[in-house]
Formats: structure tokens, C-alpha cells, sequence
């Protein structure tokens, strides 16, 4: 078998409402998914996170013609070509999330090959569902932020999540007002994590968290710089909150310092950013050494989506419990028409969890005509 065709498609989908979070505002979502070929017939998907057109300029130029030509099965020997390739101009960002999408789709035709999910091919799983938390909470245009939290509170719970992540770095007292007000709406059961997207510095980031601590928060995902190890060991020991962070870091080589420093507690990388699939299982190897948990970063498309849950799903819990209440995967629930309509059936969502697919590769299949809607101009 080998691969035949790859494309990078360039996708764009404008928002009718635009939003905000600590660091920029959105007025669309975009996408770079790639679709590898074989000569026999097989397609693969995958995804890559960040900029699409210089993601995708990555395969189209760079990348994809070295994997041309080559057995997408081998995704290990795949992996180590693209990377020695290319480790001398960019060991992150970008081009470790090209490579991401080419891992993704080698390992979505390798299980497509076999008849089986990916999820079984990673090491497979004895739940078939995983519990979502729910990402939103972001800050809109059209009303006042408190208005919008307490209203998209009750439609998350009523929706069946049992855990939701509300963005924070609006400055630390509007962060606490807010954050309780959403507390004081979803009551003591719900798991709240609070997001500030590196908004803060070690001593605004201490100061939220300590004037937070009574509110049963289950983390405090990128308080600080994420860059900067030594600001989130100095967070982690002055404040009782759990912190976590790592979706914009690559690569192994990257998070061993995050790791090897138990500079957070639940350690997030992207599939379609940190290096794929393959390379995400040994990030989780390495966490494993630690007691650091690992759940995804998720925030991009249908494939994103699916190919964080195949992920997550094999990875056992560390260490392993009979209460499995620290397995949650990010579920973004902001609007994303290139999550919402671009596969033909997405991933079922039920009772707050994600059903795991049992169709072969990832386990959804991309809607041509969807890809014609949102291609960029
Ligand atoms: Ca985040």
C-alpha cells in the first residue's frame, strides 16, 4: 500500500456571532484537514490545529510530498521522516500540527485497513463511552457576559454535562463574580475548571486562585505564560487548585520540562497540534512516569474532535481506580459549523458522554459537499 494523493483542504466558516476569549476575538473558525489517498483506495483524514492556509501551504509545499510514495501503516517510520525533515526549521507550532494531520490520517487508513476503530489500534478500551466537559463560556458581543454565563450554565446541564469550563481573564474581580455566578447556577455537583488562556501573570494568576479556592474547582487551565515553566510551578504552590496546561506545546522534547517538573497537574496536548497521534501516546508515556492525567485539548473540527477521543480512549487511567471520575474530555460547545456540519454522522453525544465509534479509522466520514461550502477563497 501506498499513498497516492494527498490534499490540503483550506476551510473557512464565518460566525453569525462573533466572540471573545482573553486573548482575541473570533469572526470565523477555520480548518486545515488533509486527505491522504492509496493506491488501493483507502482515504484517511486528518487535522492539523493553528493557521490553516500556512498549515496547509506546510503539506502542500513541504510535507506531503515526502510522505508520497510511502506505506501510511508505517506510521512510526512515516512520523520520523517528516520530522527529521523538517525538526531544523520548526520543533513546534505549525509545522509540528502539519505533521499532526498527516500522522492523524496515516492512523485513520492503518485501522481503516484492518476493519477496526482507531481507539483499538492505540491500545483499546473497556468503557465505551468517555464523560465531556463542556467548553464555552466565552465572552460575546451582543449581551452582557453575566447574562450569557448564567443562561449557557443551564443549557449545559440541561443538555446533560456534568462538567463545563468557563473562560476567566476579564480581570481577577470580574473573574470571581463570574465565576461564582455560574457556581451559584449549576450548584455543588457540577465540576467547574476555569480557562485564562495565559492571560494573567504569576501574581494576578495566584490572586484569582486564592480568592477562588472555595469554589470546588476541578482545574486552572493556563493561568500563566505558556512558555514558562517556572511561572506555573510558582502558581502551583501557592494556590489549592489544580493547574492545567499544554495545548500549545509539541512534540515529546517539549512537554518532558512540563513533565519532568510536575509543572501542572493535568497535562493537555492536542492531537492536532502536539506532533498526532503518535505522538501523543508518548507525551501520555511520559506523563504516566509522573501522576500528571492527561486529557486532550480539543477545539477544532469533526476529525479533531474524533481523533482526540480515539486517543483518550485508550489511554488507561493513571494510576488506575475503580472511580473513574478523572477521565473528562474537552467537548467545545462554541459555535463551529466545522465541527457541527461537515461529517455525515458525527460522534453521538449522550447523557454527557461521548459514544466511542465502532466503525472503522476515526468513525466519521467527511461530507464532500461541505468541503466545497467552507473552502476558503
Ligand atoms: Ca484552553
Amino acid at each position: 500500500m501506498q499513498v497516492s494523493s494527498i490534499t490540503a483542504h483550506v476551510l473557512r466558516a464565518p460566525l453569525e456571532e462573533p466572540f471573545a476569549f482573553s486573548q482575541f476575538s473570533y469572526t470565523h473558525r477555520e480548518a486545515m484537514l488533509v486527505e491522504v489517498r492509496t493506491d488501493d483506495g483507502l482515504v484517511g483524514w486528518g487535522e492539523a490545529y493553528g493557521p490553516a492556509r500556512l498549515t496547509g501551504t506546510i503539506v502542500h509545499e513541504f510535507l506531503g510530498p515526502l510522505l508520497l510514495g510511502q506505506d501510511p501503516r508505517d506510521v512510526e517510520a512515516n512520523w520520523e521522516l517528516l520530522y527529521a525533515r523538517s525538526v531544523d526549521y520548526g520543533q513546534k507550532g505549525v509545522m509540528l500540527a502539519a505533521i499532526s494531520a498527516l500522522d492523524i490520517a496515516c492512523w485513520d487508513i492503518k485501522s481503516r485497513a484492518v476493519g477496526q476503530p482507531l481507539y483499538r489500534m492505540l491500545g483499546g478500551s473497556h468503557a465505551d463511552s468517555i464523560q465531556c466537559y463542556a467548553t464555552g463560556f466565552y465572552f460575546p458581543q451582543s449581551e452582557p457576559v453575566e447574562r450569557r454565563f448564567e443562561r449557557e450554565a443551564r443549557r449545559f446541564v440541561a443538555d446533560g454535562f456534568r462538567a463545563m469550563k468557563i473562560k476567566v481573564g476579564l480581570g481577577v474581580e470580574r473573574d470571581v463574580e463570574l465565576v461564582q455566578r455560574v457556581r451559584g447556577v449549576v450548584g455543588p455537583a457540577v465540576k467547574l475548571m476555569i480557562d485564562a488562556n495565559h492571560a494573567y501573570t504569576p501574581t494576578e494568576a495566584i490572586a484569582l486562585g486564592r480568592k477562588l479556592e472555595d469554589a470546588d474547582l476541578w482545574w486552572f487551565e493556563e493561568p500563566v505564560s505558556c512558555i514558562d515553566v517556572d511561572a506555573y510551578l510558582e502558581v502551583k504552590s501557592r494556590i489549592n487548585i489544580p493547574l492545567a496546561g499544554g495545548e500549545c506545546e509539541s512534540t515529546r522534547f517539549g512537554f518532558k520540562p512540563w513533565l519532568q517538573r510536575r509543572a501542572f497537574d493535568y497535562c493537555q496536548p492536542d492531537i492536532c497540534a502536539c506532533g498526532g497521534v503518535s505522538e501523543g501516546m508518548k507525551i501520555a508515556a511520559l506523563a504516566s512516569l509522573t501522576g500528571i492525567h492527561v486529557t486532550p485539548h480539543a477545539w477544532g473540527s469533526a476529525i479533531g474532535q474524533a481523533a482526540a477521543l480515539h486517543f483518550y480512549a485508550a489511554r488507561p487511567r493513571q494510576p488506575f481506580t475503580l472511580t473513574p471520575d478523572r477521565k473528562l474530555i474537552e467537548c467545545d460547545c462554541s459555535e463551529n459549523p466545522l465541527r457541527t456540519s461537515i461529517v455525515r454522522e458525527p460522534i453521538a453525544f449522550v447523557d454527557g458522554d461521548w459514544k466511542l465509534p465502532t466503525t472503522a479509522g476515526l468513525g466519521v466520514e467527511v461530507l464532500p459537499e461541505a468541503l466545497e461550502q467552507y473552502r476558503a477563497g
